[in-house]
This record gives C-alpha cells, structure tokens and sequence, in this order.
C-alpha cells in the first residue's frame, strides 16, 4: 500500500524540473515584430512548461510556423544554454547553415554563440550556447561521449524527413536521455516535425515505453486550391514552363514556388523564365500596373478552361523557341567550354553529390541592358511586360544565393523561385501564393542484393504533394498547380516513401553501432526498423573486407552473426571519414606513405561524372595501366592541379573532356578529407601535394593492392570463351566477367581504359544497369586489374585455402609445391594454385 502512495506521488511531481532563469535577449525591433506574427509564440509558455518537466516531447507543426527558428531560443531564454549547449540538427546542410545564421541573428548573438558545424565545415567556439549541425555530426559525436555530456538539450528537427542519421539518433537518445536522468544530470531530448506520421515516434514501444507528451502547433494556414492538370506530360519542366508563364501573364500579384527534382533543371527553368521575363535594372517598374484584382476562382483554374490549346500557348511554344535559340547563340560564345546536355537529368541533387552539367552558371545578377543577348530574349507576350524574379533554391547553393529568397523582390517584379524539395519543408520562403508541382523528386534506388544503385525521378509521395501545395497558403488562399492528373495522384504517388534507412546500403552505419558497442545491430530500436536482410548483408561484406570479425570465445562456438565485433582494422577504418571500403584503403595506405594518393583517388572515386569522354589521350603502361579507371582518375587530377596552378585548369579541362566543376569538387574534397583525416586520425600527418607526380610503375602496384583491400569483395573474373553457352553470341561476351554471387555477366563499362587489356581479375567500385528492357545489362564502374595471388592475402575471406575445403589431405601439396587455392562464389573455372 506505501508504495501505491509513493508511486501516486511520483505520478504527480514531474519527472523533471528545471530552475527558470532568464536570460535577456536584445533583438531588432523588426525581429521581434516578424516572431510575434509566427504561431509556435502563442505555445511558448506551454511549450516550455513540458520541457521543463519531461525528458522526451515531440513538437509538430506546420512548416513555417516557427519551431526552427523559434524554438532555440524559447530554450536559451529559459537559460538552457547557461552551462551546457543546446543542439540542433538538421538532415540538410543548407539549414544548418542558415537557421544558425538566422537565429543568431533573431537572438543578437555572434556566429561564435549561436554556431554551425557540418563535416569539413563550421564555425563553433568555445562559446558556443546553440549549436546548428547535420544529424551526421551529432551521431560522430556519440561516438567518442556517449552521455552527450556537453548538452543539456537535443533538438532533432525535421523528424519526419526520416533521415538515417535522424532515425539512428532518435533510436540512442531514447536510451541515452534515461541514462542521464539516472545520473542526476538530465538531458532533454525535443523531437520536432511537420505534421506527418508522428504515430511513428508516438506509437512504437521499442522507441518510447510511454508515448512523450506532443505539442501541436496550429498554424495560419490559408486555403490552398488543388489544380490537377487533365493531360500528364512527360516533360514535366516544359509543362512548368507553360504553367508559370500562365499565372505570371493571367494572375494577380503573389510569388510563384516551382518544385522540380534536382539542381539542374532548377538551373535550366531559372535561365528560361529570366530570359523570357527578363529584369532590367535600369527600368521603374514602380509604375507598371500590376493585376491586383481579386482572383477569379474560374480564372485561376487556367489549364482546365477549353483554351488548354488556344492560341496563348502557341505564343508560348514560340516564347520558348526564341529563348532556345537565344541560348544556343549565348552557348557558341562559350566555345572553350565542355558539351553541355541539359536533357540529361540523370543526377542526384542531394548533399555530397555532385552536379553533372554546371559549366553554363548563370552570373550572380539578371540581365541586364548591356547583354548582348537582351533583343533576342526580350518576351513576345506584349500584354505582360513585369519581370519575373527568379530565383535557384537547392542544397549546394552558396548561403548567400540562398539568403536571397528571404529578401522581397525588386519593386515590380514577381518573385519566382525554382526550388528542389528543398522548399518542401526545410526552408519556408515568404509570400508564396502560386505552387506549380512537378510531382516528381530524385530518389537514389539500390538492388539489395548486388549493390547496385541509380537515381531515379520518381512520383513524390501524396504526404509530399501536401506540402507542396501547403507553401501556397500562408499569406493568403493560394493556388497549387500539380502538373499531373488526379488519376496519378490517386495511383502512382504512395502514400509516404519509406524511410531512408530502409532503401539504402547501411555498411557505414552498421560500423558506426559496431564502434559505439551496439553489437546486435538487428535489435536497435530503429523508429522504422530497415530490413534485417540489409542489415545482415552489409555485416557480411565488412566481415569479407577484415572489418569485423567472429570473436573467439572459448568453450563456446559462436556461430550467431550478431555477435561480429569490430577488428582492429574496423575501428582504424572507422576513423576515416567515409564509407568502411574507403576507409580501408586510407587506413592501409598510411603504412605504405600513400595516404596522400589515396585520398586523391578516393576523392576522384567520389565525384561522379569526372570524365565526359573516353580517355584515350591517356597514355599508359604496366601497372599504371592495369590500375585503370581509378590511374585514369588519379592522372586527370594530377594533371589538372598541375594546370591549376598554372593557370590553365579551364583550358585544360576543355581540351580532355574533363568536367571543370567535378575537379573543383575533387580539390575541395581532397582539402577537406586531407584535414579531417589529420585532425581525427591519431598519428596522421599529411599534405596535399600540388603537383602530384604520376605514380611510379611499383607505387601504382600497391595502389592496386589497395583499391583490391578496399573492393575486396567486388571482384570480377573474366567468362572465358569457352564458357559461353552454345548459341549464345560469343561477341557479347568480350568484355564480361563473372562477379561473386550473380549469376548474369557483367561488362566493363564503354569507357573503361581496361577494355584495351582485358585483364583476367579486376575489383570494381559499382554495378550498375543499363539500357532500356531486353538490352538492359549489367556494367561495373571504376575497374582495376588485380592479380590472383594478391586474393588470399587481402580478401582471405573470399577464398577457400586448399580445395576442397572437406579435403583431409594437407592442403600444401609437396609435390608441385604449391598451395591450391578457390574461390568462393560462380567465378566460374575452379581453382587457382598459390606458387
Ligand atoms: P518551421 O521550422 O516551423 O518550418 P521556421 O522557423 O523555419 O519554421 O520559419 C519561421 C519563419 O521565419 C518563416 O516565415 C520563414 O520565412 C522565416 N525565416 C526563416 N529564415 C529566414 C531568413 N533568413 N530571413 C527571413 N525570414 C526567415
Ligand atoms: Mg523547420
């Protein structure tokens, strides 16, 4: 009975409680005007009150109703920053930068208080109160304070975008907050997101034993018109080029947010519409008049009135054959520069990643009058002489192209930006009223099973779509434009994507709980749990590359994978910034004093797209070329540094076909890994060497064997001739391998320096498919030619020493004095023999 009392009791205190200091904040009046019209300062009082009180609260809300910005500094008022930090992590780098830049400027308080870091960039201090910082950092962090001893709260914002970083943080937090509390030291963990799928977070026990308190923040939101278009094109950019000229030359005032998928096609619209509806700085558009009549419901249909064909889209077929025109004028002028193939979309636009067709780089500001250009571009559409403001919006954009969104648009102008989901929820751009939505999104897609992986445009999801057209209602009813039919809506757009971390390789993440001790990665309490299929995958290709290991136990036979822990070399590996294969060949090539190479080479492996042609021009010999792809890489950096710093990279780039904003990235990368390498790994001293000199004939041999540790468990043997199915055309099978466990052969890429030699053995970086239907086929990527005899030595996982295995005679045959060797999995012919 005392103890239902006691229990009663304790049902009543909080669970925690916090001393209430307050701190003073000097804002801007005009900051302060902006905050008191967000909704989320309604909830401040509550708000503060859960937190105070509880360990775990969830805060939903509608984008743009303040929780990025607002929230931190509820918190730092409250005095949360007085003896520890408050974090805040993004999945998105472009936020983390500009929500640190925004609330430091809301709180009055320097970049050195109110900090960002990201990976290779930041700029925290030893007085940093609010901390900024992709989800990827925070999970580094746990790494080496599990207890997150330096925070006293933990914001992970933008929950529901379910990055894998955000999922895996969720999962530890909900075991590390408790700990804290144990040790009398509270840590507060505040889950925010938009309003999509909380139950995820609320309703999973393995998560939360008790679901936390959530706090709902109900926004202004206006109503928002859902307009399906009738017919769905295919080219979706042109149809959003036709929808946008229609509400700037139909509609009343009001911003227009163009989503499509990626960084270029963003590029490619902002060209079209600034060409069409150019901004002259020397025009008053002051006096223009603009349509401020109220929107007619009937008006604002556009495409569903009977002129879905009329004569105004014609005008604007021609609009835009005279800004084709015009461009391909303005492109003969950049003769110097590499081809240019706007029609291939093929890229990803996410972090990391670089851009594939990013040589024509529109200037800094609009055209102006001197632009030669200016005549041919100048708009046919009479009836509509406003300019249109447009603007790029995605993740690589530099802070201060992006700060720009945020700032009103020229007098007279309309604003219009071209964003990628970025504007989805991340960023809130003010005075939106028109949405035209592609429907599409970029979405990497990975074969489970072989690894191979491509980026697709895809239908967004129906949750997405939602938000999309939410951006358009909150100043005032808006309009949103889906450039597809409500029928695909119905049929084809899902109604949420899964999880990042259920569609993507995990090898890195599967480390990273090995290194923090989370042995029995399977029983994580992910918020979505990925497949356990994947997850036991990846810890048998870091057992094949000597990253993890069954650890003896003795007495007992350990035949259980969960229990794979770690090696020696894992948790070097571990400290390389990258994926385990890399950091392996980092971590190994430091013994060989090639770390600088490597990092070279891996920074080439991880741009795509360097080369835009075959490398013909690239003479080469012995091992330089049998190392390849990866020699070809090696020698088009060296080269183009050399260049670089004579001052010719341009020129240099152009003449071999080499992709200038990829050796750009390349640099950047190498800097970055070179001083991060440097700073977190114990005993690395390393420089970048401008002018890197081709390796020599014995330093490309060891490369070799260090992209063959690195790739170990992607190995190829060639299909002899004599293997080929009677029937089948031998020709097909010039240049195709065996690779472990596929049974269809896979071919060297078209453009593989290796097609000159076709070695017997070769590692490759990736798998891929090509081709459309029955010529679809398998094609590796990035090959090097390896030696057989190097296999037992550094993958000895993939072979079987003495053959076969059940063999009870010695497996060193005295006679031939000769160790025999297999392989495991279909390379086809049996054996090879060790000298
Ligand atoms: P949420 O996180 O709930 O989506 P935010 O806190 O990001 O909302 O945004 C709140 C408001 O602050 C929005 O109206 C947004 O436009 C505005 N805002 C954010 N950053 C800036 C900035 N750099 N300049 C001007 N306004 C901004
Ligand atoms: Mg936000």
């Amino acid at each position: 009975e005392l103890n239902t009392i006691e229990n009663k009791e304790k049902e009543k205190k909080p669970l925690l409680e916090h001393k209430t200091v307050h701190i003073e904040v000097k804002r801007d009046p005009k900051v302060q005007v902006a905050r008191l019209k967000l909704p989320i300062l309604g909830e401040e009082q509550r708000i503060m009150e859960l937190v105070n009180e509880n360990e775990f609260l969830i805060v939903a809300g509608e984008t743009g109703s303040g929780k990025t910005t607002q929230l931190p500094q509820f918190l730092y008022e409250a005095g949360y920053a007085e003896h520890k930090m408050i974090a805040v992590t993004e999945p998105r780098r472009v936020a983390t930068v500009a929500m640190a830049a925004r609330v430091g400027h809301e709180l009055a308080l320097s970049s050195k208080e109110v900090s960002y870091l990201m990976r290779f960039e930041g700029n925290v201090t030893k007085d940093t109160k609010i901390k900024f910082m992709t989800d990827g950092v925070l999970l580094k962090e746990i790494q080496s304070d599990f207890l997150l001893s330096k925070y006293s709260v933990v914001i992970i914002d933008e929950a529901h975008e379910r990055s894998v970083y955000t999922d895996i943080l969720l999962g530890l937090l909900s075991r590390i907050v408790p700990l804290r509390r144990k040790r009398g030291n509270p840590l507060r963990l505040i889950i925010m997101s938009a309003t999509l799928r909380i139950e995820d977070f609320t309703e999973n026990t393995r998560l939360f034993k008790e679901p936390p308190p959530v706090i709902k923040i109900d926004s202004r939101q206006y109503p928002v018109t859902i307009h399906f278009n009738k017919h769905t094109y295919s080219d979706y950019l042109k149809e959003a080029f036709r929808k946008t000229v229609k509400i700037h030359t139909r509609l009343p005032e009001g911003g227009i947010l163009i989503f499509v998928t990626g960084q270029q096609e963003v590029k490619y619209l902002v060209r079209k519409l600034k060409a069409s509806f150019p901004y002259r700085k020397d025009v008053d558009y002051s006096k223009l008049i603009t349509k401020t009549k109220p929107i007619n419901e009937a008006d604002a249909a556009l495409d569903s009135e009977p002129d879905d064909i009329d004569s105004d889209d014609d005008e604007v077929e021609k609009e835009m054959k005279r800004a084709k025109k015009a461009r391909r004028k303005a492109k003969q002028k950049i003769k110097t520069l590499p081809k240019i193939n706007l029609d291939d979309y093929d890229m990803p636009d996410d972090d990391g990643q670089a851009d594939l067709v990013d040589n024509d780089d529109e200037s800094e500001g609009h055209l102006s009058d001197s632009d030669a250009e200016e005549d041919t571009l100048t708009p046919t559409i009479k009836s509509c002489r406003q300019p249109l403001w447009v603007l790029p919006l995605y993740s690589m954009l530099s802070s201060s192209k992006q700060a720009k969104v945020f700032a009103p648009p020229p007098v007279g102008a309309r604003l219009c930006v071209v964003s990628t989901d970025v504007a989805e929820t991340s960023l809130t751009i003010p005075a939106i009223k028109y949405v035209v939505d592609s429907g599409k999104k970029k979405m990497r897609v990975y074969d489970h099973v072989t690894g191979a992986s491509a980026w697709r445009i895809v239908w967004t999801s129906q949750a997405s779509a939602g938000q999309r057209a939410g951006r358009a209602g909150r100043v005032g009813a808006g309009h949103a434009y889906r450039l597809y039919s409500s029928a695909v809506f119905q049929h084809d757009c899902p109604p949420h994507h899964p999880p990042d971390l259920c569609r993507r390789p995990v090898d890195d993440l599967v480390l990273a709980m090995k290194c923090m001790g989370i042995d029995k990665v399977v029983n994580f309490p992910f918020p979505t749990a990925p497949d356990r299929m994947q997850l036991r995958l990846a810890e048998k290709r870091l057992e094949t590359l000597g990253i993890l290991e069954k650890p003896e136990v003795k007495k007992k036979k350990v035949d259980d994978d969960d229990m794979l822990k770690v090696t020696p070399l894992g948790k070097a590996v571990s400290a390389f910034p990258l994926l385990p294969r890399y950091g392996k060949m980092l971590a190994l090539s430091h013994q060989q004093n090639l770390l600088s190479y490597t990092i070279a080479l891996v920074s080439a492996l991880t741009v795509p797209e360097v080369m835009s042609g075959k490398p013909d021009s690239w003479p080469a010999t012995g091992h330089t070329l049998l190392l390849g792809d990866p020699g070809v890489l090696l020698r088009a950096v060296g080269a183009a540094e050399y260049a670089y710093v004579k001052g010719e990279e341009e020129l240099f780039c152009a003449k071999y076909g080499i992709r200038e904003k990829a050796i750009k990235e390349i640099r950047k990368l190498r800097k970055q890994l070179t001083s991060e390498i440097n700073l977190s790994v114990a005993g690395v001293d390393v420089t970048i060497d401008p002018e890197m000199k081709p390796p020599n004939d014995n330093q490309a041999r060891l490369l070799r064997q260090l992209v063959l540790s690195g790739l170990g468990d992607q190995v190829g043997r060639k299909i002899g001739l004599d293997e080929v199915k009677e029937g089948e055309d031998k020709r097909k099978f010039k240049y195709a391998y065996h690779c472990g466990e596929l049974e269809e052969p896979v071919h060297l890429h078209s453009e593989s320096i290796l097609r000159k030699t076709i070695p017997e053995w070769v590692v490759y970086q990736e798998l891929y498919e090509t081709g459309a239907e029955e010529r679809r086929k398998m094609v590796m990527r990035n090959v090097t030619a390896i030696e057989p005899e190097w296999l037992p030595v550094y993958v000895p996982q993939l072979c079987n020493l003495g053959e076969p295995l059940s063999d009870p005679e010695p497996r060193y045959d005295e006679k031939s004095g000769r160790v025999k060797c297999h392989f495991k999995g279909t390379f086809g012919k049996s054996g090879w023999e060790l000298p």
